[in-house]
């Protein structure tokens, strides 16, 4: 038996495919789940948490922060939300990235009929994955914020850019505080590709906690020339 069979196998075992809702196996979210499942109800300031219509950082964090706005798709506490962005980290499924992306195409549908955007105009996004550095991918063997960030593009039919590299390796951020996240992340991106003048980027990750990495990654990107800097998330955890 090769060993990337083996590996499946095993991980087959830890990690048997049945819906994270109801059990049912072979899936990781069945469809009935899916559409049962709570998306994002408030829109707010991501890094004080005063509600807003759009989701955009307020004025008095704006003067402190790059990120101009967040989407958070669904909430952390939903036990179906956290399980699977739990899974996908461990579980080396990447088929797990399309199945929150499936979550976040619908969250941008409902916030669309909502008609949240005002004067955003959405359909000038670039849609850019917050990168893992080569160690951390070439162990992985995906990055799963690329996974989301490519099958969200796609299916909203959106531009995609890898417009980031992570230059540097870090302690991942899940054992930092807030101080030491903004330190701990600081120099470890750099823009990559065409130009960024005058663009709009959408940042894609899975899951943010104190929103320090996007923001960073929004440093970078403005630096390199970008007009704009939004983040999208599956939760906030
Ligand atoms: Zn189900
Ligand atoms: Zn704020």
């Amino acid at each position: 038996m090769n060993y990337e069979l083996l590996k499946r196998k095993l991980l087959n075992v830890l990690f048997p495919i049945d819906c994270a809702g109801c059990g049912k196996e072979d899936e990781w979210l069945c469809q009935d789940c899916l559409l049962k499942l709570p998306l994002g109800r408030k829109a707010d300031c991501f890094f004080c948490e005063k509600e807003n219509q759009s989701g955009m950082t307020c004025p008095a964090c704006a003067a402190n922060h790059n990120l101009d706005g967040v989407f958070v798709c669904a909430d952390y506490s939903d036990r179906i939300v956290s399980g699977l962005i739990k899974k996908l980290k461990y579980s080396f499924a990447r088929e797990l990235g399309e199945v929150l992306a499936e979550i976040a195409c619908r969250y941008w549908k409902k916030i669309a009929d909502e008609d949240r955007f005002g004067k955003l105009s959405p359909q000038k996004f670039i849609i850019t994955p917050i990168p893992l550095h080569k160690k951390r991918y070439n162990w992985r063997g995906f990055n799963q914020a690329e996974i989301i960030a490519r099958y969200f593009a796609d299916r909203q039919n959106f531009a995609y850019q890898d417009a980031l590299v992570r230059v540097k390796h870090k302690t991942p951020q899940a054992r930092l505080g807030g101080a030491e996240r903004r330190e701990n992340i600081a120099g470890c991106f750099a823009a990559h590709g065409e130009n960024l003048t005058g663009k709009k980027i959408l940042l894609i990750d899975d899951v943010a906690t104190t929103g320090s990495t996007l923001d960073e990654a929004a440093r970078v990107l403005k630096s390199a020339g970008a007009s704009k800097v939004w983040g999208l998330v599956i939760a906030k955890g």
